[in-house]
Order: C-alpha cells, then sequence, then structure tokens
C-alpha cells in the first residue's frame, strides 16, 4: 500500500487519539474563540482551536457583521479594556484604519469602529499563528469524553476522520453552546427573526442600512431583517430558531429567497458575496451558575470579570459575574462569547464582538488558573482570576 492508500484505509471507523495533549481546547474560532486561545497561550498553555470553517472570526468575519461596537459606556467612559481592545485595533490593521483611538473621546466618537472582515479575518490567523496557537480548520467537535463531570476529551470529525483530542480545560466558544448542549447541560434557545446581511457592489439604496462605509472597495453591507428578536420583546411573527438543523436549514433558505426576490425586484443590484454562517444573533446559551439579566444594570458583583455599556443609548453599565460561564456540572468547561448564560436585555448586549471577546479572555484565563492549580473551574480563586484580568487590561468593577 502507498501512502495514500494507506492514510485512506485510516479513515472509517476509528477514531484515532492524537498523540499530543493539550491544556486547553477552544471550540470555536469566532471573536471569543480567539480571545480566550490568546487569554490561555499568554499563561503558557498548550492551545488548540477547533474552528469548522476555514477562517476565522465567526459572525464578526464569515458572518459579514463588521462593525465592532462600542468599547464605552455612552458617556465617555472607556469600560471594555483588555483583549477586547486589542482585537478592536487588530480589525483596523491592515484595513479601514479609523484614526487613533486614544483621541476618539475628544472627539465626541464611541470606542467603535467599522472594519474590513476578510482583513480582520487574517489579521486574527496571524496573530494567533505568531503566539504559538494551534488551529485546527475545517474540524468539527462533535462531542466530549466525560468521566465524573471532568471533560478529558473532545472527539471530531474532519477530512481524516475522527480524532480524539486529549485535554485538562475546554472553553465553548461554539457560539451556540455546543460542548455544554452535547454533555447535557442546561441549555436554551432563543426566538429570533429573519436577517441576512449581504454585501453588494452595486445597489444598495438608503432603503437598506449602507454599512460597509464610504471607505469601503466599493461594496456596501445592506441588511435585510430588523432586529426583533426575543431581547426586544417585538412580535415575531415567523420565529426562528437557532438550535435545530432544521430551524438553522429554514432560516438559512428563507434569508436567500428574501435577497433573490431583492435582487430580481432591483435590476440594479448586485451582490458580491452572502454569509457563511448563519446569522442567528441568538441561537443557544446556557443556562448557568448565574444568569445576567435586564435587572442586573448597573449592580456590583463581586465576581465579575469585566462589564458592558450599550450600544444602543448611553448607559446603563452592566458588570459580568465569573458565575455566567459556567454550569453546575461540567467541571473543566467555561463558555465565552454569545453563548453565556444571559437574558433579555442583557443578552442584547453580552452577545455582541467586544462582549464576545471580554468573556473569551475571562474564559482562557480561567481554564489557565484552574489547570495551575489543579482546580476545577468553579474553585478557583476569584480574587486571583480578577487580579490577572486586571494586569492584563480588563476594566472591572465598572458598577463600584
Ligand atoms: C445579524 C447580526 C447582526 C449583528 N450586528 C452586530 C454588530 O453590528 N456589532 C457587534 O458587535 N455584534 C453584532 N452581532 C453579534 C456578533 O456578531 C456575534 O454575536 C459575535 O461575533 C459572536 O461571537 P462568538 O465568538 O461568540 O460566536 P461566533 O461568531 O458564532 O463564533 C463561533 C465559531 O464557532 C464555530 N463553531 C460552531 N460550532 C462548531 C463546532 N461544532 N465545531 C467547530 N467549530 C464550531 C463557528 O464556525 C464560528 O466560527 C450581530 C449578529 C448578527 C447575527
Amino acid at each position: 500500500m502507498d501512502d495514500v492508500e494507506r492514510r485512506a484505509a485510516e479513515i472509517p471507523g476509528n477514531t484515532i487519539t492524537m498523540a499530543t495533549e493539550y491544556d486547553v481546547v477552544v471550540i470555536g474560532g469566532g471573536i471569543a474563540g480567539c480571545a480566550a486561545a490568546l487569554a490561555s497561550r499568554r499563561k503558557d498553555k498548550k492551545v488548540l482551536l477547533l474552528e469548522k470553517l476555514t477562517v476565522l472570526g465567526g459572525l464578526a468575519t464569515t458572518g459579514h457583521i463588521v462593525i465592532y461596537l462600542p468599547l464605552d459606556d455612552g458617556y465617555g467612559r472607556q469600560v471594555i479594556g483588555g483583549i477586547s481592545e486589542e482585537l478592536l485595533r487588530l480589525s483596523m490593521n491592515y484595513a479601514y484604519y479609523a484614526g487613533d483611538i486614544s483621541s476618539w473621546k475628544e472627539q465626541g466618537r464611541r470606542y467603535e469602529c467599522k472594519y474590513n472582515g476578510p482583513a480582520f479575518s487574517l489579521a486574527l490567523e496571524e496573530s494567533l499563528l505568531a503566539e504559538g496557537i494551534d488551529i485546527l480548520y475545517d474540524t468539527l467537535f462533535v462531542g466530549s469524553e466525560i468521566e465524573d463531570g471532568v471533560c478529558k476529551a473532545v472527539i471530531t470529525e474532519n477530512k481524516s476522520g475522527r480524532s480524539r483530542y486529549r485535554c485538562k480545560a475546554v472553553v465553548d466558544a461554539s457560539g451556540d453552546a455546543e460542548v455544554f448542549a452535547r454533555a447535557n447541560e442546561p441549555c436554551m434557545a432563543a426566538k429570533n427573526s429573519l436577517a441576512i446581511w449581504s454585501y453588494c457592489t452595486q445597489g444598495a439604496d438608503t432603503q437598506y442600512q449602507k454599512r460597509g462605509g464610504p471607505d469601503g472597495p466599493g461594496l456596501s453591507l445592506v441588511s435585510f431583517g430588523k432586529i426583533d428578536t426575543q431581547a426586544f420583546k417585538h412580535t415575531v411573527t415567523v420565529p426562528y430558531y437557532g438550535d435545530t438543523a432544521e430551524g438553522i436549514n429554514r432560516f438559512i433558505i428563507d434569508g436567500h429567497a428574501r435577497l433573490l426576490n431583492h435582487m430580481k425586484a432591483h435590476d440594479d443590484f448586485v451582490p458580491a458575496s452572502l454569509p457563511g454562517m448563519a446569522q442567528i444573533r441568538m441561537a443557544r446559551r446556557i443556562v448557568g451558575r448565574y444568569e445576567l439579566s435586564d435587572k442586573d444594570a448597573g449592580r456590583h458583583f463581586e465576581d465579575n470579570i469585566g462589564g458592558t455599556g450599550d450600544w444602543r443609548k448611553p448607559g446603563p453599565v452592566y458588570e459580568i459575574p465569573y458565575r455566567t460561564l459556567m454550569t453546575g456540572n461540567l467541571k473543566n468547561a467555561l463558555a465565552a462569547g454569545r453563548c453565556i448564560s444571559s437574558s433579555g436585555e442583557a443578552w442584547e448586549l453580552t452577545r455582541c464582538i467586544p462582549q464576545a471577546a471580554l468573556t473569551g479572555q475571562a474564559a482562557g484565563t480561567a481554564a489557565a488558573i484552574a489547570i495551575e492549580r489543579s482546580l476545577f473551574v468553579q474553585d478557583i480563586d476569584i480574587r486571583q482570576l480578577r487580579e490577572t484580568l486586571k494586569r492584563d487590561g480588563m476594566i472591572l468593577d465598572v458598577n463600584h
């Protein structure tokens, strides 16, 4: 048998155990996953980042969402720092440079920017590889091996077949709580309305939001579908759910049909690309040890890992408790990004790009501390986590 035949013969059936044991495996290469991987790696952990697509950034690149929402509270006070601020700068590194962030306050601008998705994605990959993070693309996480509540290994499927990666901790940055849901931990889905954001080279008129910015390379981002998610409490005539294959498929096909109908009705409309991910805002999230909700606006939590303003208006500010990243039973897994435990208006804020980076950094840092101290993620010293995050640029106690 030659090498090609031998490799082909290995594919079906058996799960191959990979030789390398990782400290932290991060599921999902969206903004939360990238931030988590960076945070763990910077604590000298061996990190594997698994991504089912072929680029980094998740919704924030492949999903055509190219607005890095504000890091401030709307009154000029910066409330998010750390890796989130670093990634905001990175998003502008190679394209759509928007000036020096430090002067934005004087200019009366919020700490936000528009960026070029592909350029941001390449910049993310360059950074993560430079820091020594192993990235595995085109690889689907399909389950975990759990013993006494501890995830010992994650199972993947890709062109090489089924593989088993041993690990000490897992960060679920899948956007929809894949790790927790497959481990039968409590999760919940939300009702979404139809949305499709698509680039076009021609034909975006004022009827639709021009979001690529005038400085874009002849591209406009047109958005169909108003924001009437669960959090906004608007009536949703046809609700879409992102926690079943059928629901996601219907969302994608209905979105495509909407775009096609628009194209048929507007001769001047020339689409340039379609989103590579379902643009579902709130798919599925964990029901964590604490659920951040509307009543928590302005409230102080002793275990906060950072906080967030409201991208729509000045105030209110929410502190995000560490407990929103974990459930009761999985002892070495943390959620990050849009699938943390958050509901209503609070979910409307914690699901966004800056906050995904914030919770990603917190999860990656906490996982590293848990490994160093041989503790479960629920049992780490919260003071140590907070001191570490603060040293690494995170802004804590925004309501204190
Ligand atoms: C229509 C719409 C408009 C929005 N507008 C804005 C905006 O203007 N500004 C803003 O800041 N935010 C906006 N958001 C929200 C924001 O884009 C996302 O919530 C945020 O980027 C989520 O980041 P994440 O890393 O948590 O998840 P995701 O971006 O979803 O990343 C998850 C990653 O995990 C991968 N993955 C999933 N399952 C698996 C698996 N089983 N195996 C391997 N990989 C897997 C996915 O491919 C993906 O790359 C918008 C969202 C939508 C849908």
